[in-house]
């Protein structure tokens, strides 16, 4: 059973930013408005996020990483959008499969924090022969994950991984984006024992402050706003998108749909078609979409490695927000 549960863990974490991502998802969540991350050898050494959240339960730190736990899903009819991102209940112990995992945690109506381990879905003793018990420990309100020696015991994909600085490049993408996304939280995102940051927004940076300070002072000078809400099809959208005057060599596209970070080729190639008709040749746009659509209309059967989203009515719904682009950039002075 643990041989089946750490190949379909190790398939739906691939590379460390998997794994990093279900942990800042996790964080904001709980209603945080600070999370630091510390990467160590790309993310494949150490992984630790802290984040100033609501915490975690001392009485559900024993069933924290059992498969299908999750505190987010209330009534059966949530189930109907359980598979909307691929998993639900399933990051954490799919972690624990393939690392080594330790959770400190404070809830504010607890005097300490409670600092707990795991391996395979279960409590473990922090060294052999010790208690399996979550033990007390001092710490401020909030959450903190360590993920260390991921794939320690996964050989073969520990060794597909060449270079650390490729892993960590990933990392400060998806911290970008949700820096970009999540206005009201601070990011912040380094090497383990370097001063210097990769990333560090403050909480009250807007998000064309975080769009500037990650993606460069030039953009956000040249960037337009854009809100659509659409009854017909049932979605609202907003962003910030380049305009004629501002072109890169490669597509940038930001999507979240339901506050997810996720791909979307469709969408992707819509907005180029659409930017055709007023960039030069070779230029490409800068966007950031978020898109929130009932989770019932979200296709559910994408697998999680895919990152890859569908969604009902997708023609319709992407025609309506190129549209609205189309006319912004119209309007715009070249
Ligand atoms: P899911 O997010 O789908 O519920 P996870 O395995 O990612 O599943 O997390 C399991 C549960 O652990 C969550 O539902 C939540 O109750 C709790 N949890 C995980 N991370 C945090 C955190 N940073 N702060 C508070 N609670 C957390
Ligand atoms: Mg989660």
């Amino acid at each position: 059973q643990d041989v089946v549960n750490k190949i379909a863990a190790g398939e739906i974490i691939v590379a460390p930013v998997h794994a990093l991502k279900e942990l800042i998802e996790n964080a904001v969540d709980a209603g945080s408005t600070s999370l630091e991350i510390v990467v160590k050898d790309g993310g494949l050494k150490l992984l630790q996020i802290t984040d100033n959240g609501r915490g975690i339960n001392k009485d559900d730190l024993p069933i924290l990483c059992e498969r299908f736990t999750t505190s987010k899903l209330k009534t059966f009819e949530d189930l109907s959008s359980i598979g909307t991102y691929g998993f639900r209940g399933e990051a954490l112990a799919s972690i624990s499969h393939i690392a080594h995992l330790t959770v400190t945690t404070k809830t504010a109506d607890s005097s300490c924090a409670w600092r707990a381990h795991y391996a395979d879905g279960r409590l473990t003793p922090a060294k052999p022969g010790q208690s399996t018990e979550p033990k007390p420990t001092a710490g401020r309100g909030g959450t903190q994950i360590t993920v260390e020696d991921l794939f320690y015991n996964m050989a073969s994909r520990r060794k597909a991984f060449r270079s650390p600085s490729e892993e960590y490049a990933k990392i400060l993408e998806i911290v970008g984006r949700y820096a970009v996304h999540c206005t009201g939280v601070a990011f912040s995102c380094k090497k383990h024992g370097e001063s210097a940051v990769g990333i560090s927004t403050p909480s009250n940076a807007s998000t064309v402050d975080s769009i500037r300070q990650i993606h460069g002072t030039t953009v956000a000078n040249e960037l337009i706003d854009f809100q659509i809400s659409d009854g017909k099809w049932a979605f609202k959208a907003s962003g910030w998108t380049s305009n004629a005057n501002y072109h890169i060599k490669k597509t940038t596209l930001l999507l979240f749909i339901n506050h997810r970070s996720v791909e979307s080729s469709a969408i992707k190639k819509a907005i180029e078609q659409t930017y055709s008709a007023y960039l030069p040749k070779g230029g490409h746009p800068f966007i950031y979409l978020s898109l929130d659509i009932d989770p019932s209309r979200v296709d559910v059967n994408v697998h999680p490695t895919k990152r890859e989203v569908n969604f009902l009515n997708e023609e319709e719904i992407i025609e309506s927000i190129c549209a609205e682009i189309s006319t912004k950039l119209s309007q715009v002075d070249t």
